[in-house]
């Protein structure tokens, strides 16, 4: 992908005055503010309507420009030597000295960061001296952005700078994994589990239950298109959308399907804009027809029971 100097030297300025901006990353836009700064990143709770109590990820560049903020140990290394840069995201404790704003942790001890592969972003962040502090660029609970348009229909003129980048390639979240001790999953996404367990070595705690919420991302009501729906659904009902996972010889106009073949890594790619394009044609509610559940499979069944919660 070509890159827009001019377009980054922009989001650098806003960053530098504390302003927040939309930032793409493979796996979702980031709304981002400088990670140093307590008054950035009041910015960025403020604009997505975020809880306080819910922390932000922090983006690096490297692991080099890490090691001042959070105290590093071998999962760690093991797994950034072969997912990073990439959608996974570590639990680490930060080290008292760090100058990541109290702000982003509502001063818990411990930060959640990610190394984006995105080339813009990454860029940016080469030649920025902070990391950023980016959740993902929706106002809370909705629908994830995979473009910049779809930042665009979230807030409005209400963020600075959108720095495009195009389509996000993963377009689902991150996963979450919390290194500190016997490494835990809390949040399914782009990197499967099986992938992360054959470098481990070990057996992977799965913490990611809706009822017990120890990252935010894990509560029911998230990732909503703002309309019911049903899963393991056989039939649609008259007004309703039909989503599946792969296509269907007969094509009516509620029906839409993720993967042309039912490829589950495309499948989560196109989730979110699916669900998008369902709420903007104006369908009440969606039905969806049973997903496999292995792989990324997983990971689009663990978003689409949060959403049907709504
Ligand atoms: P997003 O807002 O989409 O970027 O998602 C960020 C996710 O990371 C949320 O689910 C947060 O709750 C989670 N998270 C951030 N910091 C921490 C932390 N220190 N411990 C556990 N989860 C965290
Ligand atoms: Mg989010």
């Amino acid at each position: 992908m070509k890159i827009n100097l001019a377009n980054i030297k922009k989001a650098k300025k806003f960053l530098y005055k504390n302003e927040c901006i939309a930032i793409p990353t493979e796996t979702v836009y980031g709304l981002a503010g400088n990670a140093f700064s307590d008054k950035a990143c009041k910015k960025v709770f403020k604009l997505k309507k975020r809880p306080k109590n819910n922390p932000l990820i922090v983006h690096y560049y490297n692991y080099q420009n890490l090691k001042k903020d959070c105290k590093l140990n071998e999962n760690f290394f093991k797994l950034y030597k072969k997912f990073c840069p990439g959608p996974i995201t570590f639990i680490l404790n930060l080290k008292k000295n760090s100058k990541v704003s109290k702000v982003v942790t509502n001063k818990k001890t411990t930060l959640a960061v990610r190394f984006p592969e995105h080339p813009v972003t990454r860029s940016l962040l080469k030649q920025i001296a902070f990391p950023l502090a980016a959740p993902s660029a929706n106002i809370s609970s909705r629908l994830s952005p995979v473009c910049s348009n779809d930042v665009k229909e979230d807030f409005g003129k209400k963020i600075k700078f959108v720095l495009d980048g195009g389509r996000s390639s993963i377009g689902i979240e991150s996963t979450i994994i919390d290194i500190r001790n016997k490494p835990k999953i809390l949040r399914l996404g782009g990197i499967e589990l099986s992938a992360i367990k054959k470098i481990l070595r070990r057996k992977l705690i799965i913490d990611n239950s809706p009822a017990k919420i120890s990252a935010p991302g894990q509560s029911r009501i998230h990732y909503s298109p703002g309309i019911p729906i049903r899963l393991k659904a056989k039939k649609a009902k008259n007004d309703e959308a039909f989503l599946f996972i792969n296509k269907k010889k007969v094509a009516k106009a509620n029906y839409f399907f993720l993967s042309k073949k039912g490829d589950l890594n495309e499948a989560a790619k196109n989730l979110y804009s699916t669900l998008r394009k369902i709420k903007n044609n104006k369908y009440k509610s969606i039905a969806v027809a049973k997903i496999p559940n292995k792989g990324m499979g997983k990971t689009i069944n663990d978003r689409l029971t949060r959403a049907s919660k709504f």
